[in-house]
């Protein structure tokens, strides 16, 4: 089956169309400047597509010359917030489209956009199957002791906050790979899944399911992130709030100017390590505080799933930084974690083992891959559903 998955922001739209059985890639696309146009009037120029619908026709287009007489089977939808009520990947249907908009106060900026991008392809493809991949569906096993806030119960009863959890289908996809590098059937897979990208998690496997995860009731909980600060004492917000910051300044500084960027002046990874390698000390300090936190985690979620069977790196840093891995596994020398340098340092976009015959535990490097686990989740719900 042919599927185009789409990954819709709210001015930009992702995709890629992908031939399941075969594990191909046949065509990917990003459109950007969504409505940012200025429609052709005043000096003329049109930045982007008016609307997703319009974003959708450049898809359509581009997408043709590469299909040939080729047809898409159905479509597939990276959906950021499924809030309690999504465990799994659904078949969309007008009932599916509302519940998920209604889901819009959890994900202001994700959530619209996705309906955006639903609408727009039931609009253009009424007959097309098209299925919801959530970014939370994997940590509904998260046991209550995990997912409550200890604060009163009106928070969560009124208003839904809770932890909920991100980066689940590239969890759920990396415990699978993960599981089948170490010849075990994903049920028996107790590990930890480091997600360490622009932004950043960390997940505590027990069983093939997710029991704790660092992202909380959005994505800014847990670890030091590209531009995110991650976990820090809610009572700054208030003492900041008291000082005459809006709720828009603290979610700005929270999100966009804090992490590496806020500690380092650069939310790259790659440059922060440079810099740190150049003897930048404020690089050096942001490098110590990110992996000292993820180690924490790591320690903590040895705990969390009963003596985890492995550690696993993924995602942008995770795959590709040895330096930061490095520096992580020297903060855990007690697990008796090991690293072997050469395997380490090398570099392939297979699964790996890159740790020494005698650690504790071995640690995995596993390529993620977020549009393949939607597509492959797309087909099979359309096929179950013939
Ligand atoms: P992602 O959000 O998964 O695309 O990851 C983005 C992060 O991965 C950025 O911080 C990049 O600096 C980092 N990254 C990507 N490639 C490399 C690399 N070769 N070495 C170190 N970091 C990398």
């Amino acid at each position: 089956m042919l599927v185009l998955v789409i990954n819709s922001g709210s001015s930009s739209l992702k995709y890629q169309v992908r031939d399941v059985a075969a594990g191909t890639v046949l065509t990917d696309g990003l459109i950007e400047k969504i409505g940012m146009g200025n429609g052709g009037g005043g000096d003329g120029e049109i930045e982007g597509p008016r609307d997703h619908a319009e974003a959708l026709e450049q898809v359509d287009a581009a997408i043709h010359a590469e299909l040939g007489d080729r047809e898409l089977g159905a479509v597939g939808h990276r959906v950021v917030h499924g809030g309690e009520r999504f465990a799994e990947p659904v078949l969309v249907d007008n009932e599916i489209t509302r519940a998920i908009e209604r889901l819009n106060p959890l994900a202001p900026l994700h959530n619209p956009a996705n309906v955006l991008g639903i609408r727009a392809i039931t609009r253009k493809w009424p007959k097309m199957p098209q299925v919801a991949v959530f970014d939370t569906a994997f940590h509904r096993t998260l046991p209550e002791h995990a997912w409550r806030y200890a604060v009163p119960d009106e928070l969560y009863t009124n208003h839904g906050i809770r932890r909920y959890g991100f980066h689940g289908t590239s969890n759920e996809y990396v415990a699978r790979r993960s599981a089948a590098l170490l010849d075990l059937p994903v049920e028996e897979f107790d590990g930890v899944i480091a997600h360490l990208g622009n932004g950043a998690s960390v997940t505590a496997i027990r069983g093939g399911r997710s029991v704790d995860t660092s992202m909380g009731f959005t994505p800014l909980e847990g670890l030091v992130m590209g531009t995110r600060s991650g976990d820090l004492d809610p009572s700054i917000l208030v003492f900041l709030g008291r000082a005459g910051w809006s709720p828009e300044d603290i979610d700005t500084m929270l999100n966009r100017e804090s992490g590496l960027k806020g500690l380092a002046g650069n939310n790259d990874m790659r440059s922060v390590v440079e810099a740190s390698e150049s003897g930048d000390d404020k690089a050096t300090m942001a490098l110590a505080v990110a992996s000292y936190r993820l180690a924490k985690y790591i320690g903590g979620y040895h705990v969390a799933v009963g003596g985890a069977r492995a550690l696993v790196f993924t995602a942008g840093i995770g795959e590709n930084s040895h330096q930061f891995r490095t520096q992580v596994a020297d903060r855990l020398g007690a697990l008796g974690i090991e690293l072997d340098g050469g395997l380490n340092r090398g570099r392939s976009k297979e699964p790996r083992v890159i740790s020494t015959p005698s650690s504790a535990i071995p640690v995995l490097v596993v390529p993620t891959d977020e549009e393949r686990a939607i597509a492959e989740a797309t087909a099979a719900v359309v096929s179950s559903s013939r």
